[in-house]
């Protein structure tokens, strides 16, 4: 069996010229060599395998070598070069802080530190994970670092710069190492590949450089795990099988879906995805970004930005095209939503699934105003209406539309959220609602209390009254409260008003999102109510959501300060007193 090398090693890079995505810092070390300017202390930071340590041993060989070449870089024949090459240097230390970071292991090297070369001009002393020393370890370091032999260099290196103490700091000479591009990645491993010579597809190396997240280690790593496991040749299907990634197919797939309001190919998606053994949350920070990209494709200027193959590049322009910038921004705001309160979820798969529904109806207004065949009865109507600054659902001709079906079937019986404390606060204005309502129910006599077995539902029999509605409404608040916050967020804004006489009872949102909700989970629900205590003689149900929400979006500083100056006009008053300015 023949030694293999891991490519990272094998392809390490032994000159300036060979280190990938580092250009700034390459050209600053090799002019400090030419113009002899060089410092006695220098500090590496960036993330992890971006070649900090490469860079640190080049330099390292190089400033020792006795025959540099015009443009600063080793000769790798003379002797410091060919004993640094095979390992067995005597003037380049390396030390790794995190195995060495007591105080006596550094004592030691101070006293090392004091030896001066026996070939070549100088010592060489690379620390590497030098935030992982204790903090008496820093401070016996410090001293050496203050007055050091004019022989002896060091080098630090580390992933946490901010972990490294401030004395430290402004001893150094600090290069900041970035993270590597896609494109030098895959620039890199292209130049393995042919190497090795592995045939492969580009979109396979795209997919390594992406999962190497700028470190050229990982991708080196992950393409060795490639070629062993598919032999010599890559493929982009081999690729995202093997590498646990979600194929952007599914992405482009659900985006069409949510596009159609398609919401049963939607769930279907995420039950394939779920199934196929991915993290949900992944799913949605990867659709999350499958939008951002989407965005990005909108305009030539920030095509740019899309980190893709020129043929998925086309795909996504021609999707994005598809999509108006603002329900794109819609989605995304959703997405990002959902993204922050996933860690609060106890019922992750249903969060997701939720997140979906909401993209798809962002959607289905637009499909509405298309007059998709599929459009539901309720958004019909909602066209339909004839006041046009308000969003109404009637309950009346209650075909449940599609949306209403299938959120009824995913809800969860699970998705008791406990006693935080938005519930709390809930089940004090509950409390309110229940007083106000025996109070009034004492006063009039009001038998809605009992429960009724014979609903009329003919008409004619006893109308609701308000107390009676009260109570219902009350009943109806402390039945679902433990649905969790948004439930209870949902309770703390509708104020619902109750008109005997038209019999309609108005429900106002301060936003769509939680009419949407109500619409869609708690409408029938509440009807139910209804019907049970023989109330329904009729009743209607009219959802609106206060018009300043539909009217534009806030956006800026001073659209929101307008905004709460309409709302509480004393604000006016404490800017004009307190003299104050956005
Ligand atoms: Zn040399």
């Amino acid at each position: 069996m023949d030694n293999f090398i891991v490519s990272a090693r094998k392809y390490r890079p032994s000159s300036f010229g060979m280190v990938v995505g580092q250009d700034t810092i390459t050209n600053t070390l090799k002019n400090a060599i030419a113009r002899k300017h060089l410092a006695q202390a220098y500090l590496f930071c960036g993330p992890r395998g971006v070649g900090k340590t490469t860079c640190a041993r080049i330099f390292a060989k190089t400033i020792n070598c006795g025959n540099i070449s015009a443009d600063s870089e080793a000769c790798d024949q003379c002797e410091s070069c060919e004993s640094f090459n095979s390992s067995r240097s005597f003037n380049i230390h390396e030390l790794d802080a995190a195995s060495n970071n007591k105080v006596e292991d550094i004592r030691s090297l101070n006293d090392q530190v004091r030896i001066p070369p026996q070939i070549g001009k100088y010592s060489i002393y690379i620390i590497d994970e030098v935030h992982m020393l204790t903090l008496s370890a820093f401070n016996a370091f410090l001293k050496t670092l203050e007055e050091p032999p004019p022989h002896a260099i060091f080098i630090l290196a580390t992933t946490e710069k901010h972990k490294i103490i401030p004395t430290i700091l402004s001893r150094c000479q600090i290069f900041d190492f970035k993270r590597i591009r896609v494109e030098d990645i895959i620039y890199q491993l292209k130049h393995v590949a042919e190497k090795e010579s592995v045939s492969f597809e580009d979109e396979a190396l795209h997919i390594i450089a992406q999962k190497a997240d700028g470190a050229m280690r990982d991708a080196l790593s992950i393409f060795d795990q490639l070629v062993s496991l598919c032999g010599k040749s890559i493929s982009y299907r081999n690729a995202i099988e093997n590498l646990n990634v979600l194929d952007y197919e599914y992405y482009f797939k659900i985006t069409n879906a949510i596009f159609n309001s398609d919401i049963s190919s939607v769930l279907l998606t995420v039950n394939e995805v779920v199934e196929k053994g991915f993290d949900g949350y992944n799913f949605l920070l990867g659709l999350n970004n499958h939008f951002r990209d989407l965005l990005v494709s909108k305009d030539k200027s920030t095509l740019t930005l899309l980190e893709t193959t020129p043929a998925v590049r086309l795909r996504y322009a021609e999707q994005a095209a598809l999509l108006p910038v603002d329900l794109l921004l819609r989605v995304l705001d959703i997405g990002s939503d959902y993204d922050i309160s996933y860690k609060n979820s106890k019922s992750p798969r249903l969060h997701i699934e939720l997140a979906l529904i909401k993209m798809c109806s962002v959607f289905g207004d637009l499909n509405s105003e298309k007059k998709n065949p599929e459009v539901t009865a309720v958004q019909q109507q909602e066209v339909e209406d004839p006041t046009p600054d308000k969003q109404i659902y009637k309950t009346k001709p209650e075909p449940a539309g599609k949306t209403e079906k299938i959120a009824a079937s995913v809800k969860s019986p699970s998705m008791d959220i406990g006693k935080t404390k938005e519930n709390q606060r809930s089940l004090s204005i509950k409390d309110a609602i229940k007083a106000t309502a025996k109070a009034n129910s004492a006063k009039s006599g009001d038998q809605s209390f009992k429960p009724e077995d014979s609903p009329s539902q003919t008409g004619g029999s006893k109308p609701m009254d308000k107390a009676a509605f009260l109570s219902l409404w009350a009943d109806f608040v402390e039945r679902y409260s433990s649905d969790g916050p948004r439930f209870s967020s949902m309770m703390k804004t509708v104020v619902p008003r109750y008109d005997e006489n038209k019999k309609t009872i108005f429900f106002e949102f301060s936003n769509s999102d939680q009419r949407d909700l109500f619409v869609n989970n708690y409408k029938q629900k509440l009807l139910a109510i209804i019907n049970q205590r023989g109330g329904n003689n009729g009743i209607e149900l009219v959802v609106e959501v206060e018009s300043t929400e539909k009217k534009e979006i806030i956006y800026s500083d001073t659209q929101k300060l307008q905004f709460f100056q309409s709302r509480y006009p004393n604000i006016k008053e404490f800017i004009r007193e307190f003299h104050l300015t956005i």
